[in-house]
C-alpha cells in the first residue's frame, strides 16, 4: 500500500515540523549528556534527587498568577538552576527526566508527547545555561560572591533559550512578525526571570547551610508568596470588574465599550470578517420618568439590562450601556442583515415582555428605535462607526419608532425627502431677510445653488454633500442679527460697524447650535470667512486646519459677492471675478480648491455662450 507523498507533507504544518525536530533535539542532548548518570547515584544523592523533584512539583502546582492578563508561571526553573549551581547540569537533567515520568503518570490532562516536547526544551535551557555557567568561570558548589557574574550569565542563557525556542514556535504557528513575537515574550517573561536567579541563589543558599531543612523552608515561602499572588490577582479582578461595569445595568459601561469597538475594528480590518455595531434607544422612556418617577425609571433600566445580558450572550454578541436610555450591541461575525434579524427579534420580544406601568407608553409595550451599522473598509475609526448607527437611529425614530433600520439602507427617494424637508427648514428660516435684506437672501440661494453644483465636481458621498449644501444655504444666517442700518448702508462702513458685521458668523453658530438637526452645518456658518493664509476670522485657522469644504465654500461665498452688485463696489463679470480668484489663490484661497470651481466656471461660461453662438449663425 502506497501513499501519494504530496498531500502527507501539505498537511504537516512548518511548526509540527518545528516541534518535532526540538523534541528530537532535546532528547539527543539529554541522552548524550546525561547517559543514565543517574544510576550511579549513592542513596544520599538519589534523596537530594526525590527532593529537588518534589520541590518542581510542588511549585508547579503553586504557579504565580499574574496580573494584569493572569498568566500562570511556575517557579520551578529557580530549582533547575539550582541545581545546576550546587550539582552540576547533570544532576539538574536528571531531575527533569523524573519530573517527566511524574507528569506524564499524574497530570493526565495533557498529552505525554507534549511533555516530552517541554521536557526537550527544558533539557536545552538547562545544557545551554550550563555551557554559560562554565565558559564564564562559575564554580559547582555552594554560594559563592565570585561566581555573581557566571551566575547573572547562566540566567541569560536559560531566559535567551526559552524566548526563542517558544518564541519561533509561535513565530511558525501563527506567522506574526518573529521580532514582535519575541519582543512581547521577553517583556512578559524578563521580570519572572529575575525573580527566578534570586529564588535559585536563595534556594542554593538555604540547601548549601542547612541542607533538607533549608529546602522546606523555600518550598514554604514560594507556596505562601503564590498564594498572596493568586490573592491579589483576584482583588486586582473584582476591581477590574467594577471599573468596566455600569452598575445600574450590569452590562459594559461607555468606556469599556468603546475599547471593546476599537478591538473589533482593528481586528476586521485584519482578517476581513463581518462587524455590525447596533445602537439601541428606549422609545419614549421620558414619558415613564415623568410618570413614575426617577426611581422606577432606573428600575426600568436595571431590568432591560437583565434582558440585553440575557439575549446576548447565547448569540455571542456584546451588549453594553451607552448612556442614558441608550444600549449599543456589538456584533462580531454578524453583517448588517444577519445583524438586524437579531435585533428585530429582540425588538419584538421586548414588546412582548410585561414590565409595571407598561400601558402609559403610546404603544402599550416596552418598546426600542435601532440602527445597525455594518462595518465597511472606509471606516478606519471607532467614532464613524457609532456616527452611522447612530444616523441609522435617528432614521428609525422617524419612521415612527419601534423599528430597526440598517445605515445606509434608506431609498434614495427616503434620503432626498428628507433632504428637502431641511431645504424646506432653512429656506423658511431665511424668508426672514425679505424684509430685512433681500440682497443676503438672493445671495443665499446662489451659493446654495454653486454648491449643488460644485458636490458634484467634488464627487461628495451623500452624507458630506448633503452638509456642503444645506451649509451654504445657512452660512449667513447670523446676519439677521446685524442691525438693519448697518446690513443696508449705501456708504463704506465705519470700522465699528464692521466689526459688528464680522460678529455675524458666531451670532450664526449660536443660532444653528439651538437645533439638532443643523449642528453638522456649524463650521459652515462659523468658518466661511476664514482665510487660507491664516489672515480670516473669527478664528484665524490656516490651511488645513480650515475643513476642507468650508474652504469650498469661502471659494464661492466670495465668487458669488464679486459677482453681483454690492452698495460700494463694482460689480465684476465672471471673467474678472475668475481672473480675482486667480489673484488671491494661495493667500485668501485654497489654491487647489480654487482652481476645481475655476474650471467649473469656465465650463458654465462656455455652455452659456454656445446656444448665443448657435443664434448669431
Ligand atoms: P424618544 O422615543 O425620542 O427616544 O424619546 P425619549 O423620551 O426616550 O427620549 P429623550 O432623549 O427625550 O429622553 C430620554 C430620557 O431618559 C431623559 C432622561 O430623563 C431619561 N434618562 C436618562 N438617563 C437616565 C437614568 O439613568 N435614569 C432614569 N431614570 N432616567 C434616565
Ligand atoms: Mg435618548
Ligand atoms: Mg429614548
Amino acid at each position: 500500500m502506497s501513499m501519494s507523498r504530496g498531500p502527507l507533507i501539505s498537511r504537516i504544518s512548518s511548526s509540527q515540523i518545528y516541534f518535532f525536530l526540538i523534541t528530537a533535539l532535546g532528547c539527543g542532548i539529554f541522552i548524550y549528556f546525561n547517559r543514565g548518570d543517574f544510576l550511579n547515584y549513592s542513596s544520599s544523592q538519589w534523596i537530594w534527587l526525590y527532593a529537588m523533584l518534589g520541590a518542581t512539583l510542588i511549585l508547579n502546582h503553586f504557579m504565580f498568577q499574574l496580573p494584569p492578563e493572569g498568566n500562570f508561571q511556575s517557579m520551578d526553573s529557580s530549582v533547575y538552576l539550582a541545581c545546576i549551581f550546587i550539582y552540576g547540569a547533570n544532576f539538574a537533567l536528571s531531575v527533569i527526566l523524573l519530573n517527566l515520568v511524574a507528569v506524564i503518570i499524574f497530570d493526565r490532562k495533557v498529552a505525554w508527547w507534549k511533555q516530552v516536547a517541554n521536557f526537550s526544551v527544558y533539557s536545552m535551557m538547562i545544557m545551554g545555561s550550563a555551557f554559560v555557567y562554565e565558559l564564564s568561570g562559575g564554580v559547582i558548589g555552594p554560594v559563592q560572591n565570585e561566581n555573581l557574574g557566571a551566575y547573572l550569565l547562566a540566567l541569560l542563557a536559560y531566559f535567551i533559550l526559552n524566548v526563542l525556542l517558544i518564541g519561533c514556535f509561535y513565530f511558525l504557528q501563527y506567522k506574526k512578525s518573529l521580532y514582535e513575537i519575541l519582543k512581547s515574550f521577553a517583556k512578559d517573561t524578563l521580570l519572572v526571570y529575575l525573580i527566578t536567579l534570586i529564588l535559585s541563589l536563595a534556594l542554593s543558599i538555604l540547601i548549601s547551610s542547612n541542607g533538607v531543612f533549608g529546602l522546606i523552608l523555600f518550598i514554604g515561602l514560594s507556596t505562601m508568596l503564590s498564594y498572596s499572588f493568586k490573592q491579589l490577582f483576584t482583588m486586582y479582578n473584582e476591581i477590574q470588574e467594577k471599573a468596566i461595569r455600569d452598575q445600574r445595568t450590569g452590562l459594559y459601561n461607555h468606556s469599556y465599550f468603546e475599547n471593546l469597538l476599537n478591538t473589533e475594528i482593528k481586528k476586521v480590518i485584519h482578517n476581513d470578517e463581518s462587524l455590525s455595531l447596533v445602537m439601541i434607544d428606549i422609545d419614549d422612556f421620558k414619558k415613564y420618568n415623568d410618570q413614575f418617577g426617577h426611581l422606577k425609571g432606573d428600575m426600568l433600566l436595571g431590568f432591560l439590562g437583565k434582558f440585553l445580558s440575557e439575549e446576548c450572550g447565547p448569540a455571542d454578541v456584546i451588549p453594553a450601556r451607552f448612556g442614558g436610555e441608550e444600549f449599543t450591541i456589538l456584533m462580531p461575525g454578524y453583517d448588517e442583515n444577519k445583524a438586524w434579524d437579531f435585533v428585530n427579534r429582540l425588538r419584538k420580544k421586548l414588546n412582548d415582555t410585561y414590565f409595571e406601568g407598561v400601558e402609559i407608553f403610546p404603544s402599550g409595550c416596552l418598546s426600542f428605535s435601532a440602527g445597525v451599522a455594518g462595518y465597511r473598509t472606509d471606516i478606519h475609526d471607532k467614532a464613524q462607526m457609532v456616527d452611522f448607527a447612530d444616523q441609522a437611529l435617528y432614521y428609525a425614530k422617524k419612521q415612527g419608532k419601534n423599528n430597526v433600520h440598517i445605515y445606509g439602507s434608506g431609498s434614495a427617494k427616503e434620503a432626498e425627502i428628507d433632504f428637502a424637508e431641511d431645504v424646506r427648514d432653512i429656506e423658511q428660516q431665511l424668508k426672514l431677510f425679505l424684509y430685512k435684506d433681500v440682497d443676503t437672501f438672493k445671495h443665499s440661494k446662489r451659493v446654495f445653488r454653486y454648491a449643488i453644483d460644485m458636490s458634484e465636481a467634488l464627487q461628495l458621498d451623500s452624507m458630506d454633500r448633503r452638509h456642503f449644501i444645506l451649509g451654504a444655504l445657512i452660512h449667513d444666517i447670523g446676519k439677521l442679527e446685524i442691525p438693519w442700518g448697518i446690513l443696508n448702508k449705501k456708504d463704506r462702513l465705519t470700522t465699528d460697524e464692521w466689526e459688528t458685521v464680522k460678529r455675524h458668523v458666531s451670532w450664526g453658530k449660536r443660532i444653528a447650535e439651538t437645533n439638532d438637526k443643523f449642528k453638522e452645518l456649524v463650521p459652515f456658518i462659523e468658518l466661511h470667512h476664514e482665510r487660507y493664509d491664516g489672515g480670516g476670522y473669527p478664528h484665524g485657522f490656516k490651511g488645513n486646519q480650515i475643513p476642507r469644504l468650508c474652504r469650498m465654500l469661502t471659494i464661492i461665498d466670495s465668487f458669488d459677492a464679486m459677482t453681483t452688485e454690492r452698495p460700494y463696489q463694482k460689480t465684476k463679470t465672471y471673467e474678472e471675478g475668475i481672473i480675482e480668484l486667480r489673484r488671491c489663490s494661495g493667500t485668501q484661497f485654497d489654491p487647489e480648491l480654487t482652481e476645481l470651481f475655476i474650471q467649473y466656471m469656465e465650463h458654465k461660461i462656455q455652455e452659456q455662450q454656445q446656444p448665443a453662438a448657435g443664434l448669431e449663425s
